[in-house]
């Protein structure tokens, strides 16, 4: 019976979700969804990865959280539109939320729209928002454990970025032994070592990106 329950909330999404992606094709726009837990860096990656789209392709963001718009802020300053999503306690965005947002984005002026999930490494792989691709952000200190703990978040998406590699002198994490585990559940998966205080790797990401799209 509860199983029952929980695939027809997921059916509705969707459904949803397959509207959302209407609209984005309509409209011939990109959608990454920004999956990570709280603080590996998710809004660091989006703006570093704003920084080196200027002038290649045009950019918009919707910031999904809690509650607060201190990210939608900081992007802001980016001078691209950013329009914020506060879930009043849901812990991941699903595709109703999405849509509740996209009246506010300018669609027809962007070529590729960012949203960034709420910081958690359970739910919102469960629920599609009618993207393109799924973004994982997995963070140096937060241990090279996570694919075990959280297989279903590395067996759905299309790209791990290992983030804040150069704490890497700093903390037990093997690079090898994490990357061999997100292989173990995942082999189509995208790998990308980087930092956004070094910079070290965001330019591969935003090429490996902007191929990506091209070829859509
Ligand atoms: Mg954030
Ligand atoms: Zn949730």
């Amino acid at each position: 019976m509860e199983i029952k329950v929980v695939k027809n909330i997921l059916g509705a999404n969707d459904q949803i979700a397959g509207k959302n992606r209407q609209l984005f094709d309509s409209n011939q726009v990109f959608v990454v969804n920004v999956m990570a837990s709280p603080g590996a860096g998710k809004t660091s990656v989006i703006m570093e990865t704003i920084k080196r789209l200027k002038g290649k392709t045009r950019v918009g963001v919707v910031e999904g959280d809690i509650s607060s718009s201190l990210d939608a802020e900081a992007i802001g300053k980016e001078d691209v539109p950013v329009v914020q999503i506060n879930t009043g306690g849901e812990c991941h965005l699903d595709a109703s939320m999405t849509a509740s947002a996209l009246g506010d984005v300018p669609l027809n002026d962007i070529d590729l729209l960012l949203i960034e999930n709420v910081g958690n490494l359970v739910c919102p792989a469960e629920f599609r928002i009618g993207e393109d691709i799924r973004i994982l952000i997995a963070s140096t200190p937060e241990g090279d454990d996570k694919p075990f703990k959280y297989p279903l978040m590395f067996h759905e998406a299309d790209v791990v970025l290992i983030n804040k590699i150069d704490l890497l002198p700093y903390l037990k994490f093997d690079v090898n032994a994490f990357t061999q585990a997100i292989r173990g559940i995942n082999q189509k998966v995208k790998i990308f070592p980087v930092s956004c205080t070094t910079g070290e790797g965001i330019e591969e990401w935003v090429s490996w990106l902007l191929g990506r799209m091209g070829k859509k």
